[in-house]
């Protein structure tokens, strides 16, 4: 038998050389800043030059009062739990289907994490986490899946009705929005990592968000201690006497991720108005394709497109794998194409099924197993990741990638055993 497709021996649809994406984008400007920050210091212990200068802008683009930055993602959460007075044995309410690291820093401070599941979107089920809710639930947590905002009023009207806190880890979502509001501004903090791929980028960094004082200061007393304690508590604040060793962690970011982070801020509403545009061709064009289902956001949803999350449907290609699919796509050289592994439910993680030997507090106290999350698991097996490109120039790979998935739809007989 002979096929097109270059998996069983045809010509690939793309025959450039990869990377085919790459992110951040990196200019003279981004050059530029990089090495003025050289020249005038690669260590700030307080908040001055370059720290000063994209918390201002941070808190300024989001519309809150304080913005704290940190080395990374990981340490911004951490920080953000401590500082909302997380203790032993609460109960956080996490999403089953998310990256880690939004669950691992409570795990460092003793808190249970209790999973819920998501909604098609693949996002916290407001549903789900109702049913969660006990007298012992100290807050939720939320994450925007891949840019595409949860439904935080949503969650915050649960929240609010049971008298516990939102917190927001949205990491995949920078200047993504709501009916107008930023993801990041919907609880009582948020915490955002800047790292490599992330919408806006550090290279390694992240920050946390937040209007209350009380929370501000915990997280500069969780990661940021002496110098930007002493300079920042006031005389008469309660933990003050505490600003030398603050709770010992140091969570600074390091100028040279700031100077690249306040650049990138500079363009990133121009970033994501080239991605919206590019997502939507995409979409237009895979909408229909047998096999494939695209995302659908509410008129009032706005993403950051940290990715396009397309969902494999075997049962209208004759039951043809995910797996033979996905090769199909790599043969044709749509190496972008991505089947998330480290993000996925956290359910199918020994730290989640077993935390006893790396955790030895919380042996015995909580067991997930395959199963669990239905819908999570479902979203993840049939997962294909696309990047969302976000230059007009980058319109003819675009289409290239999109005649690939029509060329391996139309051909999918070819691939069936
Ligand atoms: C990347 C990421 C993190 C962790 O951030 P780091 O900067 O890598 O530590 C946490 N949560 C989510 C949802 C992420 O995507």
């Amino acid at each position: 038998m002979s096929s097109p497709l270059a998996l069983l021996g045809g010509k690939p649809t793309i025959p450039e050389s990869t990377p085919h994406f790459t992110w951040p984008p990196l200019t003279n400007g981004t050059t530029k800043a990089v090495l003025d920050q050289l020249a005038s210091g690669i260590s700030i212990y307080d908040r001055s030059g370059v720290i000063a200068q994209l918390e201002d802008a941070l808190a300024e683009y989001f519309g809150v009062r304080y913005a704290v930055l940190t080395s990374s993602g990981t340490a911004a959460l951490h920080s953000m739990y401590a500082a909302c007075r997380v203790r032993p044995g609460d109960e956080i309410i996490v999403p089953a289907y998310t990256f880690f690291a939004t669950v691992t820093p409570l795990l460092h401070l003793g808190a249970t994490p209790v999973l819920a599941d998501c909604d098609a979107n693949g996002n916290l089920d407001p549903r789900d986490v109702a049913e969660k809710i006990t007298d012992r639930t100290f807050a939720i947590v939320v994450t925007h899946m891949w840019g595409t905002p949860a439904d935080a009023f949503g969650l915050r009207a649960l929240a609010e009705r049971h008298g516990i806190h939102l917190l927001e880890d949205p990491s995949h979502a920078h200047g993504a929005s709501m009916a107008g509001q930023k993801t990041g501004t919907f609880g009582r903090a948020a915490a955002f990592s800047m790292n490599g791929p992330k919408p806006l980028s550090a290279g390694e960094g992240g920050f946390v968000l937040t209007d209350v004082e009380d929370v501000y200061y915990r997280t500069l007393l969780h990661g940021q201690y002496n110098k930007r304690c002493r300079n920042e508590l006031p005389k008469d604040y309660q933990l003050a006497p505490y600003g030398v060793t603050g709770m010992g962690l140091k969570h600074r970011i390091h100028p040279l991720a700031a100077s690249i982070a306040l650049d990138q801020l500079g363009h990133l509403d121009e970033y994501l108005a080239g991605r919206a545009r590019i997502a939507a061709s995409m979409i237009e064009q895979l909408d229909g394709m047998p096999g494939i289902a695209v995302p659908r956001l509410g008129s009032d949803v706005r993403s950051s497109w940290y990715g396009l999350i397309l969902q494999y449907r075997s049962e209208e290609l004759d039951g043809l794998s995910i797996e033979r699919f996905y090769e199909a796509l790599h043969a044709e050289g749509c190496m972008e194409v991505d089947r998330p592994g480290s993000t996925g439910p956290l359910n199918l993680f020994p730290l989640f099924q077993n935390p006893g030997p790396l955790f030895p507090h919380y042996e015995g106290k909580f067991s997930y197993a395959p199963g669990d999350f239905p819908r999570a698991e479902e979203i993840h097996r049939n997962t294909l990741k696309l990047p969302v490109w976000h230059r007009e120039e980058d319109m003819p790979l675009v289409d290239r990638y999109m005649a690939a998935f029509r060329k391996v739809a139309d051909h999918y007989r070819d691939l069936l055993e």
